[in-house]
């Protein structure tokens, strides 16, 4: 019967088809167990009554016990209200209603004694309660103890009858329902290790706590529950895929790889890069396919990581390709690809939306034919026109700006069940406990090494009307032979507005610096025209730069030492760490400028303050989970979806999250098929769990 947890929740007696689909709607639950796991998000004390006499206008939700005296109505129209006259000896306030006035009236008897519950309002000189909660005394025995909870409701919720007391109500309903089945889903020897409350315990206390203690020991429960089943299916797939899937197993380094390694490179690879290296080789040997994420501050050097990788891959005889997710980022990695392996012969292939028809054609034929052997491009190789003749590893550059889905279509350019080997490189740092969470399937690495003799860029905050003292600045880095990137902000829903802020920002910086020669980049130009531009600025025949946020990824020029980003206020912290990121690139001292107005809001004013504190991007990261909140975070959207989390934190419970991860490995170890009766029970609940979530088996 344990699958009276997939119950729809219409069938819940007192809810309906019209209420379980708003609570579907709004909430996305759909059956008992997502309403059981549906957690208030607070609680209020209800062990005390206050007298009437004591009410102060600033006091938060509040009990009163007393009578109902008389009711008025009074105002006419949409004004029209209800007005209970409540006494308790002390006093007497008004408990008010604007909606179902006649039902309401029906339902309370005047003079019997009630418990009222709400937040009193000082209005007109006096006292009143809008839409009090009402009780009987008896009542109200037994659903709340000392601490009633609070349920985020929406207002479609409320006017569907469905406001925090029917919610309270019906999970009350549904705990009564539950009860007899409410078994343990935790093995004995985990329960006994984490020190866990039972999880029918739990889960009562959770939602009708007896005391503080209780509903504290619930909390970390039903935390450690959830992140626990979190991992549970991440590995799970894993080692699913494992079984199901093999990859090319590549043994050899070879020629390639050697002869740039030793001969051909023009520093020496830092001791992070090397680590990842070795970690990348002993995935890619093991004859499974590997599914590593690489993350790197910008700047850490992981396109060299890249480029070993694919040597790797074409020493043993595949084919390599690397993913882009900008025509200039791509062709910017085409041509740093190309002078690093012309040396050794090698080809780099380029593959863009706008590559030409013939060309295409040629490029696509050497492909199939396994004749080139590398190739880097846009979305441009996801069609199904591109075909390879050995895929063995592809590589995703900034993996968060491609789909989920669009990662796995690379899976299908192989055929059979040997999947090319996938290596996604990321500069949006994700705190480790975060990414553990998000990617608990993929391996993770981190290059947590910048390439020595890097100087920390320093960031500065200026006031536009100061602007002044940039140009000065601008001028006197020019004079020493540098170049400036200027950004100015991407204003949501309007191109045309990026576009009028760039335009007048050209024509300000061509007043001021009319012996310069200025090119500006930006989303709506001809790619052709864009080349152009970037190539003037790389080629030090421009002196500045003038964009919108298309130079936000990876473009690398190395002479460029100041990022002025104009209204930073309107930026995100990540985007303004990866703008920051495209200078410091070469061996002069670098600077960010932070130009804002002085209005600046709260929000505004902390993100300009750890930009100017810190270089560290997985530092600013932590800060922008927390600042922003999870779900929010760039890149994490769409999986933070898919977690549903709804107890835990994955800022704020990081050492919970690696325990669970270490207990599921432990588990998964001894037991991988949870064919043990003490394992039953998680398999059961892990199906209960994860029953509507078809995207996961891509989330990688
Ligand atoms: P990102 O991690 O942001 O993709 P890149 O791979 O673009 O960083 O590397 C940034 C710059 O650092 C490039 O100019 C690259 O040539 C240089 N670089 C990479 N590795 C090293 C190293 N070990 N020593 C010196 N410079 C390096
Ligand atoms: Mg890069």
């Amino acid at each position: 019967m344990a699958d009276i947890f997939k119950t729809p929740l219409k069938y819940l007696p007192g809810i309906g088809p019209k209420r379980a689909e708003v609570l579907e709607r709004d909430l996305d639950l759909v059956t008992y167990l997502d309403l059981l796991h549906y957690f208030p998000y607070k609680y209020v004390d209800r062990t005390h009554i206050y007298r009437i006499r004591d009410i102060r206008a600033d006091m938060p939700y509040i009990q009163l016990k007393g009578y109902i005296r008389d009711w008025q109505e009074v105002g006419q129209g949409r004004k029209r209200r209800l007005v209970g006259i409540f006494s308790d000896g002390t006093g007497s306030i008004e408990l008010i209603w604007f909606r179902s006035l006649a039902s309401i009236e029906r339902m309370y008897q005047l003079g019997r004694e009630y418990i009222i519950f709400g937040k009193p309002q000082f209005f007109n000189g006096s006292y009143s309660i809008v839409h009090p909660e009402i009780d009987d005394e008896e009542k109200l025995e037994g659903m709340t103890g000392g601490l009633m909870p609070l349920y985020n409701t929406s207002e479609r919720m409320k006017s569907s009858g469905l406001s925090n007391r029917q919610m309270r109500q019906m999970l009350y309903t549904l705990l009564r329902a539950l009860t007899p089945y409410l078994g343990e889903t935790m093995p004995p020897w985990i329960l006994h290790r984490a020190m866990l409350m039972s999880y029918p315990e739990a889960i009562v206390q959770i939602h009708f706590p007896d005391s503080t203690e209780r509903l504290e020991g619930a909390r970390r429960r039903l935390k450690f529950e959830e992140l626990f089943f979190i991992q549970l299916k991440l590995q799970r797939m894993r080692l699913e895929r494992r079984v199901a899937y093999q990859g090319y197993r590549m043994e050899r380094v070879g020629a390639l790889f050697n002869a740039l390694y030793k001969e051909h490179l023009p520093f020496e690879p830092t001791g992070a890069q090397k680590r990842v290296l070795r970690e990348i080789r002993s995935d890619m040997l093991s004859g499974i396919q590997m599914n590593r994420l690489v993350q790197g501050d910008v700047g850490s050097g992981k396109t060299l990581v890249a480029l070993m990788a694919m040597l790797l891959c074409l020493d043993n005889g595949y084919q390599a390709c690397m993913m882009a997710p900008t025509e200039i980022l791509t062709r910017q990695h085409h041509i740093g690809l190309s002078e690093l392996v012309a040396p050794l012969g090698i080809e780099v292939g380029l593959l863009l939306g706008s590559t030409p028809k013939r060309s295409r054609e040629r490029i696509l034929d050497r492909l199939a034919s396994g004749e080139l052997r590398m190739i880097v491009g846009t979305h441009a190789l996801l069609e199904p026109a591109v075909q390879f003749d050995r895929l063995g590893l592809a590589i995703i550059d900034e993996q968060h700006r491609f789909g989920v889905e669009q990662r796995a279509r690379l899976w299908g350019k192989n055929e059979g069940r040997i999947l090319p080997h996938i290596l996604i490189m990321s500069a949006t740092p994700i705190p480790r406990t975060l990414a553990m969470t998000l990617y608990g399937d993929l391996d993770i690495s981190i290059i947590d090494e910048l390439p020595p003799g890097r100087k920390p860029i320093q960031t500065v905050h200026c006031f536009e009307e100061r602007m002044y003292t940039v140009y000065n600045f601008i001028r006197s880095q020019v004079g020493e032979g540098r170049q400036i990137y200027v950004v100015f902000p991407m204003i949501e829903e309007s191109e045309r507005e990026d576009m009028r802020n760039l335009e007048q920002g050209l024509q300000r910086y061509r007043e001021v610096f009319p012996e310069y020669n200025i090119v500006i980049v930006h989303g709506k130009m001809k790619p052709k025209e864009k080349e152009e531009h970037m190539q003037r600025f790389v080629s030090g025949q421009a002196q500045l730069l003038l964009a919108t946020t298309v130079i936000e990824v990876g473009v690398n020029v190395p002479n460029a030492s100041v990022m002025v980003i104009e209204g930073a206020n309107r930026f995100g912290l990540s985007q303004l760490h990866q703008l920051r990121g495209r200078v410091g690139r070469g061996a002069a001292q670098s600077y960010c400028i932070l130009v804002t107005g002085n209005e600046l809001g709260e929000d505004a004013k902390r993100r300009v303050q750890i930009m100017v504190e810190t270089n560290d991007g997985f530092e600013i990261a932590e800060q922008d989970l927390r600042l922003r909140g999870f779900g929010e975070l760039e890149g994490t959207q769409q999986s933070g979806q898919q977690l549903s989390l709804r107890i835990a934190n994955p800022t704020r419970d990081g050492e919970m999250i690696s325990y669970a991860r270490a207990l599921v490995e432990e588990l998964l170890a001894a037991d991988p098929e949870l064919r043990h009766p003490d394992h039953e029970a998680l398999g059961r609940r892990l199906l209960e769990l994860f029953h509507r979530d078809t995207n996961w088996g891509v989330i990688s």
